[in-house]
């Protein structure tokens, strides 16, 4: 047999795909290194919702124990109407998921699932990933790539076979690619904040997953962090303010009055934050091309998506096992293996990116303003067999059988 050397990754980028793509790589013998910008691998507290195409990865990574210890896992769906607080029973999330998609579906706070995917990666390699090194360049030829990086004001280089761009939304290294992009704000904020769980009324510390529709907004909240803390996502129409960040935060006053005149069981929530994040929803057009020669991107750099079908981060988690596999199918040739891996996973992301989009206008029809007609709309809206319709081709994607 002939052996062939596993080729050297760069990752630009240790976020959810950054390090799930180092982990799948790490496990398949190549060498990575992820050079992340933060001092530690820590975001700002935020939860995300993992869907079974998603949690499929983390069973094929191994960490899959790990993060079910951390995350809970939803009992049930609900919408609730965002002035009366009247409920609608959506059905039994977890069992329906393990019974038609083969894994459950997860809550989950960021940090822990960047904190069980580094354990992984630390497993395999101790000193794969650099902190507080912001990648601000690179320059590829035929045999090699070099991305530039500065830790502490000094810059420095690295060479490897391949680099990946995982720098989130405002990737360096897509703007080196394909230069500068533009985002059209869809008029949408979102405010994000954790609440500790035992801090709220009892009738709202429930294993559940919320979604309150509303006349222009929409709330999403759900138990994270073994149900210790409740993560709120509040989405409302606000002309202006338009910048695109993780850390950028409002007032607790801002904050109420955006969502005025909504039920009480927000303004609990709301009030119990230890500080509001608020981020202005941006649109950007699919991207038709991801890799030059030896270099890609990967995550929110190539597909970054509204939050309306909640699989940004479940879309850079299918990206990072894609990709190890078509890499790894190609052996030495990186180039082929990067173009193997655009073409698995291009059209899957761009239907999703159009998608979500496409999800908000159900979630905060104008129609939800009156109640009599909001019953009609939301029985109407969120059937059985509607809202499999519409999540069913995304979470039965098996990652680990798509051709590369
Ligand atoms: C309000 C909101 C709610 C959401 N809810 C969900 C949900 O429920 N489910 C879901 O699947 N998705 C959800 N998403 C989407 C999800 O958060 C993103 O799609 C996901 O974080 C993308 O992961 P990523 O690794 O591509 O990018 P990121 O998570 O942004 O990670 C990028 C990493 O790169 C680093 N970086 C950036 N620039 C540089 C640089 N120059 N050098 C070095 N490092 C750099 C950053 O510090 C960061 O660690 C939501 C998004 C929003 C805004």
């Amino acid at each position: 047999m002939i052996q062939t050397k596993r080729p050297h990754v760069l990752i630009a980028g240790g976020g959810i795909g950054g390090l799930t793509a180092a982990l799948a790589l790490l496990k398949r013998g190549f060498d990575v290194d992820v050079y992340e910008q933060a001092s530690e691998l820590r975001e700002v507290g935020a939860g995300v919702q993992l869907s079974a195409n998603g949690v499929r990865v983390l069973h094929e990574l191994g960490v899959l124990p790990e993060f079910r210890a951390l995350a809970c896992e939803a009992e049930g769906k609900e919408i609730r109407l965002w002035n009366t607080g009247q409920a609608w029973q959506l059905f039994e999330v977890g069992l329906e998921s393990v019974e038609r998609y083969g894994f459950g579906h997860y809550l989950t706070y960021r940090p822990d699932l960047l904190a069980v995917l580094a354990d992984g990666i630390r497993r395999e390699k101790p000193n794969a990933i650099h902190l507080n090194a912001r990648c601000v360049g690179f320059e590829q030829n035929t045999a090699n790539v070099t991305l530039h990086f500065e830790t502490d004001g000094k810059r420095q280089s690295v060479q490897g076979d391949c680099l990946l761009g995982a720098d989130g939304v405002h990737s360096r290294i897509r703007h080196g690619l394909f230069g500068d992009d533009r985002p059209a704000y869809t008029g949408m904020l979102s405010w994000r904040g954790v609440v500790p769980m035992n801090k709220l009324p009892a009738h709202m510390r429930r294993m559940v997953g919320t979604n309150w529709v509303g006349p222009g907004g929409h709330v999403v909240h759900y138990p994270v962090h073994r149900g210790e803390y409740m993560n709120f996502n509040g989405i409302m129409e606000v002309a202006g303010w338009q910048v695109e960040s993780w850390s950028a935060q409002g007032t607790h006053e801002e904050c109420h009055a955006t969502f005025a005149g909504w039920h009480d069981d927000i303004h609990s929530m709301i009030k119990l934050f230890s500080a509001p994040y608020k981020w202005a929803l941006m649109e950007r057009e699919p991207l038709p091309q991801w890799s030059v020669g030896r270099v890609s991107l990967l995550g929110d750099a190539c597909h970054s998506m509204l939050p309306m079908l909640a699989q940004g981060a479940v879309m850079s988690l299918e990206d990072g096992l894609v990709l190890a596999r078509a890499l790894e199918a190609a052996g030495e040739d990186v180039v082929q293996g990067l173009r193997r891996y655009q073409e698995a996973r291009i059209e899957r992301t761009t239907k999703v990116v159009l998608g979500s989009a496409e999800n908000g206008k159900r979630f905060q029809s104008r129609t939800l303003a009156d109640a009599a007609a909001a019953e009609e709309y939301v029985t109407r809206e969120w059937t059985p067999e509607k809202v499999r319709a519409r999540y069913q081709w995304l979470y039965e994607y098996d990652v680990t059988a798509v051709p590369v």
